[in-house]
């Protein structure tokens, strides 16, 4: 269905599980378009969310993320939201780990943050409305074993979100920052250190009120959005309830 909607063009990247997936379906919900990306096409697909354009892109892939916006706002006009989420979590040691896995993380989690600012920031800019949303995560605020790479990353998206909503207040374009603790998804399956894994489903057990659930990392998500458009909600903090 290509009608019009009168709600605002939502992208959300990494769209394919956990948090971004259900972001995907709160939004949708809530009348909005939208552009999903990720590699896992058919992840999209299934989600069966009405006015969705699910595009195959990697977020390191600048001109393949530019091109799925232009198509979108082609089709249900100018994007007023986008959440940047795909990520990545390789845990291990500094000393142990394969370099490639720092590649990866630094290329997605930063590099894909900026891929997706450079689609959609000079025609909010010259709009004067928007609304840029970093999914982040207390690793951007503090320092775990086996983190160091993924915290840098994390601690590099606190960072250029700040810059970017410096650069833009004045301009009319809301910029926030998201930090999650743990919570239920896909993310620690791609670290590739067995006894990292068994370790966090050890903690995993002494959070006895369990950790979060996507839908607490969406409704934040949606919170911010859905504050009156003079309202920038710079930060959100949300972690399970006994984590330290
Ligand atoms: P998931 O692994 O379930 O989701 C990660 C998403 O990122 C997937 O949709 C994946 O899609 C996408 N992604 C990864 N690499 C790429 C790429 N190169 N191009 C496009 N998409 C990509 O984990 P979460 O839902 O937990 O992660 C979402 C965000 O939340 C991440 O930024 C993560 O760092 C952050 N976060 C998660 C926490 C947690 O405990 N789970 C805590 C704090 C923050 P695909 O593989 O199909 O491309």
């Amino acid at each position: 269905d290509t009608a019009a909607t009168s709600k605002p063009l939502v992208v959300i990247t990494g769209a394919t599980s956990g948090i971004g997936a259900r972001v995907a379906q709160d939004f949708s919900a809530a009348g909005h378009p939208l552009l999903l990306l990720g590699r896992r096409q058919e992840r999209m697909e299934q989600l069966g969310l009405p006015n969705a354009l699910c595009e195959k892109v990697d977020v390191c892939d600048a001109g393949a993320v530019r091109a799925a916006v232009d198509k979108a706002e082609a089709k249900f006009g100018p994007v007023g939201c986008l959440v940047n989420n795909a990520g990545v979590m390789l845990l291990g040691s500094v000393a142990s780990q394969d370099p490639s896995e720092w590649t990866q993380m630094l290329q997605v989690n930063i590099g894909g943050v900026l891929n997706g600012i450079s689609a959609v920031l000079k025609g909010m800019q010259e709009r004067k409305a928007g609304h840029l949303i970093n999914i982040s995560s207390i690793a951007g605020i503090k320092l775990f074993p086996n983190h160091a790479v993924y915290c840098a990353t994390k601690f590099a998206v606190h960072a250029l979100t700040e810059g970017l909503r410096q650069e833009c207040a004045g301009l009319g374009v809301r910029v926030t920052v998201i930090s999650p603790g743990a919570v239920e998804t896909e993310l620690l399956s791609h670290t590739t250190d067995q006894s990292i894994k068994d370790g966090y489903g050890k903690w995993k057990e002494s959070m006895t009120e369990g950790v979060l659930q996507a839908e607490d990392v969406s409704q934040a998500v949606l919170f911010a959005y859905n504050m009156p458009k003079r309202c920038c909600v710079r930060d959100i903090q949300l972690a399970p309830t006994n984590q330290e």
